[in-house]
């Protein structure tokens, strides 16, 4: 079986700034896509901001097992209604990654639900990461802990919700501690958070980081049949209860009648 997987970048900085287009010629989205297709089992295609819909129509994500996703400069041009259909198909089951600075996109802010605030510095730090949770199936592969030479720095309080596994933890050279890796369940989605990525360094070159992108997608992939109807939110009427009941009692809503929302 082979896992469907969209790489979604915004594709800003690779056309505007010449340290980003040496490293990324073809775009970040595009060097994680080859990682990903090199992996075996998975397929990746990507979509950019700029294509219509973001690359992110109804049918395209029905058929998408993980969506990846980098954003930083653009976070706000993205369209709250294809925000929502992302947000929906997490639900329903499709997988989420979201990486570096994704933080802040729209789709993670709204399934975190909180403000996923944090504090950085650019300025070439080395950053340690370390597998915190052994034998889990992100970390697979992977040495106990490994460095990047150069990266962004993203320091703790890192305000999101308290994640169901920390797979790593990052340390930097200035002193500052990062929960790197964080596993969440969102509905029947699963959804992976992965700090590095940095867009002026070469992080998504680093032979560690593409094989916790790998193992990633895997891990996110929900094999399970896409839930359908996954916000309806049905008025069952009194003759259809599971056992007999009696109506009793005044009531706001008429038969038939939808629910507020
Ligand atoms: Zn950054």
């Amino acid at each position: 079986m082979t896992i469907r997987a969209i790489v979604w970048g915004e594709n800003v900085h690779e056309q505007t700034n010449k340290v980003v287009a040496d490293l990324y010629p073809e775009g970040m989205h595009q060097t994680i896509a080859d990682t990903l297709n090199r992996a075996g089992e998975i397929t990746a295609t990507t979509a950019t901001l700029q294509d219509p819909e973001h690359g992110l129509t109804a049918e395209r994500l029905a058929e998408t097992d993980v969506l990846l996703w980098w954003g930083h400069a653009a976070h706000g041009d993205v369209s709250d209604a294809v925000v929502e259909r992302v947000v929906e198909a997490v639900w329903s089951g499709m997988g989420f990654i979201a990486l570096h600075s994704s933080h802040f996109a729209k789709p993670f802010l709204r399934m975190m639900g909180s403000a996923c605030n944090l504090t950085w510095r650019e300025a070439g730090e080395r950053e340690r990461l370390w597998v915190t949770s052994r034998n889990h199936p992100i970390a697979a592969g992977l040495p106990n802990h490994f460095e990047l030479e150069n990266e962004e720095m993203y320091g703790e309080p890192f305000g999101v919700p308290e994640p169901l596994e920390t797979v790593f933890v990052s340390w930097f050279q200035g002193g500052e501690v990062f929960r790197s890796g964080l596993t969440y369940r969102r509905g029947a989605g699963n959804i992976f958070y992965f700090r590095p990525g940095h867009e002026t360094y070469p992080t998504y070159h680093d032979a560690n980081v593409q094989t916790v992108l790998c193992n990633a997608v895997r891990w996110a992939h929900n094999p399970a049949k896409r839930i359908v109807g996954v916000t309806d939110a049905p008025n069952v009427p009194v003759d259809q209860a599971l056992e007999p009941i009696v109506e009793r009692g005044s009531r706001l809503h008429q038969d038939g009648e939808e629910g507020f929302r």
